[in-house]
């Protein structure tokens, strides 16, 4: 079930959205070798709760019946894991990379979107990554018009990091998102142009293009909530919240505050 928002709902939509937005510039002045990932998450869950907010992520159900619901309120997934990484004690090392992905659930309605971090001086290479992940989701959104299809948005992701050389993972994908994180379409990157179902002013989603260096094939950690690249390569993750608004893409999340505190870095 597709439920398309009115003009208020949308509002509170990218109310919710810019506050991830800036927990997760927090989390960009922070960001350097030596700092764990509990760390960061311990920052999050601050923030988000002294702006009234609750984390979406901690406590979310496993998609397994005897797993344990996520433990934390940011997803901090370092090099080759891919997506849904548990936050712990480890120290990222220079030329890591971590892509955090946080959700808020702020007056009813979500928020979610991710970054993908360079810790200190990463390699061209996966800068390219990085570069090519982060273009991909822009190019899946302006294909996000009324009128178009899901598979226009797949597809203009999975050509642009396909061109590269670069694998799109398919067993997770973008989503709707409301007053529930994870709401109808499925959302994927990768597709046909023209097919799927059409798109509508009021579809709110989160477009989130998971691409990897090598190959897209993944594997669950033990922890049953990481995921890695089966080959152990680096990937990249970037996600943005967007609501189609008076026939086009209306970006609800925001790296701007992300990207002035990096710098350029690739
Ligand atoms: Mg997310
Ligand atoms: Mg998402």
């Amino acid at each position: 079930m597709i439920y398309l928002k009115t003009e208020e709902e949308i509002e509170l939509l990218r109310k919710a959205n810019l506050l991830v937005s800036a927990t997760l510039a927090e989390i960009a002045k922070v960001v350097r070798p030596g700092v764990t990932t509990r760390q960061l998450d311990t920052l999050a869950e601050q923030f988000i709760r002294d702006n009234g907010a609750i984390p979406t992520f901690k406590g979310f159900p496993a998609g397994f019946k005897d797993a344990d619901p996520f433990p934390a309120s940011i997803c901090t997934s370092v090099n080759n894991i891919v997506v849904h990484g548990i936050p712990d004690d480890t120290p990222l090392k220079d030329g890591d990379i971590v892509s955090v992905d946080c959700g808020t659930f702020l007056d009813g309605f979500c928020g979610d979107s991710c970054y993908t971090f360079c810790v200190g001086e990463v390699s061209e290479e996966v800068k390219m990554l990085l570069k090519t992940t982060k273009e991909s989701l822009y190019k899946g959104i302006e294909a996000a018009l009324p009128g178009h299809r899901l598979g226009d948005i797949g597809a203009a992701v999975q050509t642009h990091c396909e061109a590269q050389g670069y694998g799109v993972v398919r067993e997770f994908v973008g989503h709707g998102i409301g007053r529930e994180m994870h709401e109808d379409p499925a959302v994927p990157n990768y597709g046909n142009r023209g097919t799927g179902k059409q798109l509508k002013n009021g579809l709110c989603i989160a477009i989130e293009p998971m691409i990897t260096q090598g190959s897209y094939e993944i594997a669950l950690l033990p922890d049953r909530w990481g995921v890695t690249t089966r080959d152990y390569k680096p990937a990249a993750h970037f996600e943005h919240t967007i609501a189609i608004h008076h026939g086009k893409p209306d970006i609800l999340s925001t790296f701007e505050e992300i990207e002035a505190i990096e710098g350029k870095q690739y």
